[in-house]
């Protein structure tokens, strides 16, 4: 195994307590990756429900990039599959990050995107709805790829990230730490956006916000 996979495994597991500990998933569910070394390091399946997101690095399993599992206790998660896509499609994607992050749900319920009212989502601008499909089939894989196809036409690969009706969020980035912090960002502006709609009782807010944001911008931009 390369020398960086250990770190790694330990890496995701300490990722994986703060996604719990900060409320931004929850016990059913949810899954961390990242590429490392040529494999895949992930979560097990029962990451959540048997283990409440308190993993030993060894129970971090070591995937090649075909699924096979090369190492670690426990068995591959189903969500595998969207995770392994997602390296095979995008060749600049470091980590994948799944949470069941309950601001962000209702968007997913209701199938609305999330619209970038804070300054530090600009960057990835509306988190948009995936086409729905069932937990654990090829076709959720698929259509989380089509969501997230903007990814691999940026220039420079920050991250990108979409909602799966009923289900969870998806952060595709360029490593495991921009994955989770992407990942906290869209659960923190889900939340200021249903606030918000409950402090002034509609939705017209939600535009001034961002018009404002971008008359800033303009503001600030250098001339010529
Ligand atoms: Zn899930």
């Amino acid at each position: 195994m390369p020398d960086e996979i250990a770190p790694a495994r330990a890496r995701i597991a300490d990722v994986g307590r703060l996604l719990y500990e900060r409320h931004l998933t929850d016990t059913a569910g949810g899954n961390i990756s990242a590429r490392v070394g040529g494999c895949i390091c992930m979560t097990p399946m029962y990451t959540g429900g048997h283990c409440h997101w308190d993993l030993r690095p060894e129970q971090v399993l070591v995937l090649a990039l075909d699924g096979r599992k090369l190492e670690g206790e426990g068995e591959i998660s189903r969500e595998a599959l969207v995770h392994l896509r997602l390296y095979g499609q995008f060749a600049s994607a470091g980590a994948v990050v799944h949470s069941h992050a309950p601001n962000a749900l209702v968007f997913g319920a209701v199938g609305i995107p999330v619209p970038p009212v804070l300054e530090y989502v600009q960057r990835l601008g509306p988190v948009g709805i995936a086409r729905y499909a069932p937990t654990h089939t090829a076709l959720l894989a698929e259509n989380v790829a089509e969501a997230l196809a903007a990814f691999g036409n940026q220039h420079t690969p920050y991250a990108a990230a979409t909602i799966v009706p009923g289900h969870g969020l998806f952060v595709v980035a360029r490593d495991l730490d921009t994955a989770f912090d992407v990942s906290e960002r869209i659960e923190i502006t889900a939340r200021t956006v249903l606030l918000g709609s409950l402090l002034v009782g509609n939705k017209a807010w939600i535009e001034g916000a961002q018009a404002a944001l971008a008359a800033g911008r303009e503001a600030q931009a250098p001339e010529g």
